[in-house]
């Protein structure tokens, strides 16, 4: 099936309702190779914005323009999906573009790993809120978690992101937890949580939330932190960095609905899959179909090989293929 630009709205734990758009695929471009990772493992994995032929401006704003005709109350544009979108250097000239055409806030979801070069601060530097992720304070936890390509440095990363919260959009960082079912290097560990600590201190960002793997990870063996020690790393955050900046999360939001006119039901479900596996109840929320409906979407496109299903945590999600 044919991957669109524009996807969603997406149920964000975060942002609320977030109409995406991906600058990056068809197929996930990154180069990190996260373990956690939610679109599985990177097989394009890429070293510079220059490895990559993303989407143009055009693409996004004629995309852009068509879905905002039928999606009414956004809390959110997002620039996130299959991929890094920083590698996408037109990032800064879309951001202003989209923001010429609409009044929603935008904000880019960031791996961070290219904040040191100063052109992708300058494009970061467009958005109203930028959501940089940040595992890890030491090089042997970032090296394990994330899988950088070579050349991506995590000391490059917190000078960058230190000087990006002084260029004008709202920094959060956020930080993932992993446990592993196997002996593998995770991020819970007293000496790992301090090293994270020590980093956040440096960057100073506006917020930063803590939260653990609620998607199926790309590696079997990463499994979600328990709740319990979930609560105490948060609360060695909150006395190290103030507990009005430091947020815990656990759920998503609900909201009522806000009365999507559909084009495609099918290609809708598809494009939200393909950036991010869903249970049922999440496209059902996230688009607005009913379930009788939706599962009939679901089973044509699982007829199509189009998506599969797959359990994590005891919870039946579709992924697209
Ligand atoms: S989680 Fe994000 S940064 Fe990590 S591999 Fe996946 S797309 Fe890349």
């Amino acid at each position: 099936m044919k991957q669109r630009i524009i996807y969603g709205p997406v149920p964000s734990r975060r942002l609320g309702r977030s109409l995406g758009i991906d600058i990056i695929g068809p197929e996930k471009t990154c180069n990190f190779d996260c373990v956690y990772c939610q679109l599985g493992c990177t097989d394009k994995k890429v070293s510079s914005p220059k490895d990559i032929c993303g989407v143009s401006t055009e693409e996004v704003l004629e995309g852009l323009k068509d879905r905002l005709k039928n999606v009414k109350q956004l809390d959110y544009i997002t620039f996130s999906g299959t991929g890094e979108p920083t590698l996408n250097l037109a990032l800064g000239e879309m951001i202003r573009e989209v923001k010429k055409i609409s009044n929603i806030p935008v904000c880019v979801i960031t791996n961070s790993s290219l904040v040191s070069r100063k052109d992708v601060r300058d494009n970061l530097a467009q958005a109203d809120l930028v959501i940089a992720t940040l595992e890890a304070g030491d090089d042997k936890t970032f090296r394990a978690i994330n899988r950088p390509a070579p050349g991506i440095r995590l000391d490059d990363i917190i000078r960058g992101l230190k000087i990006l919260g002084s260029m004008g959009p709202k920094l959060e960082i956020v930080v993932l937890f992993v446990d592993s079912k196997k002996d593998y290097p995770t991020n819970i560990n007293e000496q790992a949580v301090d090293e994270l600590i020590g980093a956040l201190k440096v960057i100073d960002p506006d917020v930063v939330e803590v939260f653990t793997v609620s998607r199926p990870p790309a590696e079997s063996f990463i499994i979600p932190v328990s709740r319990q020690r979930l609560t105490r790393i948060a609360q060695k955050f909150d006395d190290a960095l103030g507990r009005e900046k430091v947020r815990l999360v656990f759920k998503g939001l609900r909201r009522k609905g806000t009365g999507i006119k559909h084009g495609n039901m099918g290609n809708e479900v598809y494009d939200l899959l393909i950036r991010r596996p869903c249970t049922a109840d999440q496209i059902s929320f996230a688009l607005e179909i009913e379930t009788t409906i939706l599962m009939g979407i679901i089973s044509d496109l699982l007829e199509k090989k189009e998506i599969v299903e797959i359990t994590a945590e005891n919870e039946k999600y579709y992924r697209a293929v």
